[in-house]
């Protein structure tokens, strides 16, 4: 029996994982489960999976979400705020960490259940985007397992020999030439630069494929979403930024490719659908049902490619320039998108200055040797208010 926390319960890749938890009750237990500040959809997910503990990230609501338990006569504990999700994910109360927070936020429980030897199911991408190499080192000192559940990167994990998917051994000495990561193309895939001054929070959010939170579905908007996968993918995968391609299609039905020197290319293909991947990290090295439609090829017909518009979508450009930059470049690169992207779905910044801000970040603050988590943490506070300071200087 797996005793599973699941960090963002109550989010799109939350309520995934909590499918999959139940349709497998003989294996899985949710014994963990957090929110940010939804107390009662936490207190109704609470009701049902009858965790050993809740927490809610805001502390402000630790009584509210202590009275809703109460009165459902649960006898889970309830805690709040950011150390409590820390602690909670590198306790003995779970050996499997689904790390759904969004954000930076996420970065602390995220490090913490590698550092403990979890599996850790890594959905959260912004925490290795922010801290890639404490990240691996944390994982390395923890002896735990990551499998990776953004649904390119799981792709990868499925087509790579176990040692080059693990980092056990380099991709080069298992022949793999390139990693092709697939991306949608959003919802304004086909529009050019001058389509997009207008574009509301609503339109962006409206994603053609995928239902998921409002931030990555903006970053799906920019393409930044691909390039935090770019990011991601040089991480976990040893991956030089060079060997890295991102090709788009529209379907989202083949999640990502591996190529090989003797010119094999190996994919991954479903539906779009989240539970596949999540019940892939909850069982592996086993497979389960995950409740996924099954794949009708004849029914599909067509599968479409096409070269990303990397002049009306900016972001993932400087994506890749971060992760050639390297060191603090990828740090600045997602605090900068963080508060851009927040502005914008606020209605205070235009959809096209997401990327003129990131822009402005990254040549702002130069690049440092990754050091440790002070470092970042404190790089990631003055990029948020670099960004800040230029949305003022730009557009108010
Ligand atoms: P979401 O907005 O639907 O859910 C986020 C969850 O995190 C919620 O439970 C929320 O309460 C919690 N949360 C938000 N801010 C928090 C904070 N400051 N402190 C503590 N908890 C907080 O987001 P999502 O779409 O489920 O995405 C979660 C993560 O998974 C993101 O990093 C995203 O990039 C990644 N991801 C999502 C998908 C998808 O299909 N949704 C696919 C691949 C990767
Ligand atoms: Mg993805």
């Amino acid at each position: 029996m797996r005793n599973v926390a699941v960090l963002g319960a109550t989010g799109s890749i939350g309520t995934s994982a909590l499918d999959v938890i139940a349709r497998h009750p003989q294996r899985f237990r949710a014994s963990v489960l957090t929110a940010h500040r939804a107390s009662e959809a936490l207190a109704v997910l609470c009701e049902r999976f009858v965790p050993d503990l809740a927490i809610i990230a805001d502390t402000a609501l630790e009584a509210d979400l202590r009275a809703r338990l109460q009165r459902a006569g649960l006898a889970t504990r309830v805690a709040s705020g950011e150390a409590a999700l820390a602690e909670a994910a590198s306790s003995s109360l779970c050996d499997t960490v689904v790390a759904a927070i969004v954000g930076a936020a996420g970065l602390a429980s995220t490090l913490a259940a590698a550092r403990a030897g979890k599996r850790l199911l890594l959905a959260n991408k912004e925490a290795i985007v922010m801290a890639g190499p404490l990240l691996l080192a944390a994982l390395r000192a923890g002896g735990g397992e990551l499998l990776p559940i953004d649904s390119e990167h799981n792709a990868l994990f499925q087509a790579l020999p176990g040692a080059a998917a693990t980092r056990a051994e380099s991709l080069q000495a298992n022949g793999v030439h390139r990693l092709i990561l697939t991306a949608s193309g959003g919802p304004f895939r086909g529009r050019r630069r001058a389509d997009l001054g207008a574009i509301t929070p609503e339109q962006a959010v409206a994603h053609p494929n995928w239902r998921m939170g409002r931030k990555i579905s903006v970053d799906s908007a920019t393409l930044m979403n691909k390039g935090l996968e770019v990011i991601e993918a040089h991480f976990l995968f040893d991956a030089a930024p060079d060997c890295i391609e991102v090709v788009v299609h529209p379907q989202s039905i083949v999640h990502s490719l591996v190529e090989y020197a003797d010119g094999s290319v190996l994919a991954q293909l479903g539906n779009p659908d989240m539970r596949t991947a999540l019940a892939y990290g909850l069982a592996w090295p086993e497979r389960i049902d995950a409740g996924v439609k099954r794949l009708d090829l004849v029914a599909l017909a067509q599968l479409d490619f096409q070269a990303p518009d990397l002049d009306t979508f900016r972001c993932l450009g400087l994506a890749y320039a971060a992760l050639h930059r390297g060191g603090t470049a990828p740090t600045v690169l997602n605090a900068a998108n963080e508060v851009a992207v927040a502005a914008f779905l606020d209605g205070q910044l235009p959809f096209l200055a997401i990327s003129e801000i990131i822009e402005a970040c990254l040549d702002a603050i130069p690049a440092e040797p990754v050091e440790n988590l002070t470092q970042l943490i404190q790089t990631d506070l003055t990029a948020r208010a670099t960004a800040q300071r230029m949305m003022r200087r730009l557009h108010c």
